[in-house]
């Protein structure tokens, strides 16, 4: 026994640059390192987060960032020891931090400001503090790096922060009705569940994860402190939320010195700003960004979202400068070749070399974009079809000649998994 496990033997990791680019994703994925999550639990913030104001925490994230940063580093290169859970945590405050700013939410780039927790006007992505999730599976059908063996734990949040025209979760992301509602205790009763369950991850995702960030943040500390769901799973499985669909494993999965441990994969479109993502630095193990746009018009146009450009690639170049775990993906779609992907695998070639890039085939008309739906809309005529085989040749040849990491995500579902 070399005490490698069945994930580790994935045919995926023998490639050298995708083994470098994911390393503290797999080590957490197989509980040979503790989460960042349990990390930050250990770190003390000198401030009891309850009660205070907005403007008071973000001073002490920054003051409590380079410790949590220095111990990641000494727990990732020396395994040195966890240590003990401390409160008030730098995780307690990144949870107080989620809460506040849902009273003037600037959750993502949209930046309403509006409260969240009253009635009112709601912001672009048309939710209150109501979190819903769809459905919560072992999904089979992501990377082979994150699906390994025994499925990527996803769970499916309602609502969204863009309007893609396209889009092919369209049922859950512009039905803010759809799924059922979540609170902390069952959000983390899914993580657990999953983890459990020998997912290799915790995959939040979509819509986008980022507008129910206050749930996500209060799931996680629960679980860091020591939360276990009891009977709540059942009641979750008969509301027809969670779907175990995978046996369980043989061997305990999901535990790091005696606690719950899981790799949180952050699914996201990335239209987020710099302070949010300076709270997900903390809660992150592995990003999962789509960029899909070009710097011109097309996310107007195709997602009504302006800035978009500026914004991924703002985010995406803190990722770079932060070293973090990071595979990209990025969606082929008709008549959009040279403004959007040739531009997108640039900047990637430029500033994000080392990140396996997944160049994604699978594009086809939905929602307004779909000739077959009473939702058609004309002026979507040039996405209204699958992109052809010269599109999909002239975009990887354009990353084969960029240098990009790309040909073992992409084409993986040709060869055998291990
Ligand atoms: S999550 Fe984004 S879109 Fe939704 S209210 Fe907050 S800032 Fe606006």
């Amino acid at each position: 026994m070399d005490g490698r496990t069945d994930f580790d033997r994935l045919r995926v990791w023998r490639d050298e640059a995708v083994a470098r680019a994911l390393s503290w994703y797999r080590a957490v994925a197989t509980d040979r390192r503790p989460a960042k999550f349990r990390i930050a639990a250990t770190i003390p913030v000198d401030i009891a987060p309850e009660g205070a104001e907005e403007a008071a925490l973000w001073p002490v994230l920054e003051r409590a960032t380079p410790a949590f940063l220095e111990r990641w580093r000494a727990i990732r290169e020396e395994g040195v020891d966890l240590g003990p859970r401390v409160a008030p945590s730098l995780l307690d405050l990144c949870h107080a931090l989620a809460t506040r700013m849902l009273a003037r939410c600037t959750f993502c780039r949209w930046e309403c400001g509006i409260d969240r927790t009253r009635p009112g006007r709601p912001g672009a992505c048309r939710l209150a503090a109501e979190s819903r999730v769809a459905c919560a599976f072992p999904h089979l059908g992501e990377e082979l790096v994150f699906r390994g063996l025994r499925g990527s734990g996803t769970i499916f949040f309602t609502s969204c922060n863009m309007r893609c025209a396209f889009c092919q979760n369209g049922d859950i992301s512009t039905d803010r009705d759809n799924g059922e509602p979540v609170d902390d205790e069952d959000l983390a009763t899914l993580v657990w569940l999953l983890r459990r369950r020998g997912c290799h991850n915790i995959n939040f995702v979509g819509g986008e994860p980022a507008v129910h960030l206050h749930r996500i943040t209060g799931a996680i500390a629960l679980l860091a402190a020591g939360f276990v769901p009891g009977d709540r799973g059942e009641a979750l499985r008969r509301r027809r939320i969670f779907d175990p669909v995978t046996p369980p494993p043989d061997r305990p999965v999901g535990l790091y010195a005696g606690g719950f441990n899981a790799p949180v994969l952050w699914n996201s479109n990335m239209y987020l700003g710099e302070p949010v993502m300076r709270l997900l630095r903390i809660l992150v193990d592995v990003w999962l960004p789509d960029f899909k746009f070009g710097p011109g018009r097309c996310a107007v146009t195709l997602a009504r979202t302006p800035r978009y450009f500026e914004t991924v690639t703002g985010c995406l170049e803190l990722l770079a400068e932060w070293e973090e775990d990071v595979l990209v993906r990025h969606l082929v779609m008709p008549n959009h070749v040279d403004c959007c992907t040739g531009p997108v695998l640039e900047w990637l070639a430029r500033h994000l070399p080392a990140a396996p890039v997944n160049i994604m085939d699978q594009y086809r008309p939905d929602m307004f974009a779909d000739p077959g739906s009473p939702h058609f809309l004309e002026r979507y005529r040039g996405i209204a079809r699958r992109p052809g085989a010269r599109e999909l040749d002239a975009a990887r040849a354009r990353a084969r000649k960029l240098g990009l990491h790309f040909e073992e995500v992409t084409f993986e579902r040709r060869t055998r998994p291990g």
